[in-house]
């Protein structure tokens, strides 16, 4: 299985999930045209995508759901509050193209097993996804504000993952934003600063399987990729786990390019 980003962040979100010769896009935040180049720059062909996930409302992962789904005739998966807090920006799309998943359960596509994780975010009903090839796991986790206990234990048998690091805290709180917005990014309900995402990879380096991790959904003003990478490995430092392999994988994904490839055995 491999996990490719076509774009990262919130300007747009999109992540491709391929496995034997089928690809799932993985939330759909690009306009149709920038997703085709993206795909064209990952080397990825858009007729093996078989399925549109989303994982939420925002705009950064919805912008281009609508008209992929109707160019490429591929169904959308996504929570029925998602789907209601979604509908009236997606344009006309048949009923038969929605396929409404509860959060916590699984269900299978192009072979993998998918599960649908609830996260802490400000939205209606959101998600991430599990993906399962029965060997080996991958997931994409992002836009949530707090990281629990049962997400970590869900989260323990990936073997590799995208892993949020919105922002700096100091960076956030020191930078631009209206303090409304600085609250709502920091909040329970916002996005994982380098630190959560930090303390999660040590955990699931300690606890879990994990061997690779690349960075994602990095804010434009109040991160960096060099200080998201710095914060996360001087945290992994101090934990004693310089020498995991988690250590040594992590890379940033770009905001507005494809980036590095998870390739999971
Ligand atoms: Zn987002
Ligand atoms: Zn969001």
């Amino acid at each position: 299985m491999e996990v490719h980003s076509l774009a990262s962040g919130s300007s747009g979100n999109a992540y491709i999930i391929l496995h034997q010769g089928r690809a799932l896009l993985l939330d759909a935040g690009l306009s149709g045209k920038r997703t085709y180049a993206g795909l064209a720059a990952a080397g990825i062909d858009s007729a093996s995508i078989t399925a549109i996930l989303v994982t939420h409302e925002h705009n950064d992962h919805i912008a281009g759901a609508g008209i992929l789904s109707r160019r490429l005739g591929i169904p959308l998966y996504m929570t029925a509050g998602t789907w209601l807090a979604a509908r009236d920006r997606l344009g006309i799309i048949s009923e038969d193209k929605i396929h409404l998943i509860s959060p916590g359960t699984a269900f299978v596509l192009n072979g993998l097993e998918v599960w649908a994780l609830p996260v802490c975010h400000d939205a209606l009903e959101p998600v991430n996804y599990i993906f399962d090839t029965g060997k080996c796991r991958a997931a994409v986790f992002t836009d949530t504000g707090c990281v629990t206990e049962a997400m970590v234990n869900t989260l323990s048998a990936c073997n590799a993952m995208v892993l949020e690091a919105n922002h700096d805290l100091k960076m956030l709180q020191q930078g631009p934003y209206p303090w409304s917005l600085k609250k709502r990014v920091a909040s329970e309900n916002g996005h994982l600063s380098n630190l959560q995402a930090a303390r999660v990879l040590a955990w699931l380096a300690a606890k879990g399987k994990i061997t690779q991790a690349h960075l994602g959904h990095l804010s434009a003003v109040n991160n960096s990729p060099e200080i998201a990478i710095a914060a996360v490995a001087q945290f992994l430092a101090a934990q004693g786990m310089d020498s995991e392999p988690v250590y040594h994988s992590l890379k940033v994904l770009p905001r507005h390019k494809p980036g590095p490839v998870l390739q999971v055995k």
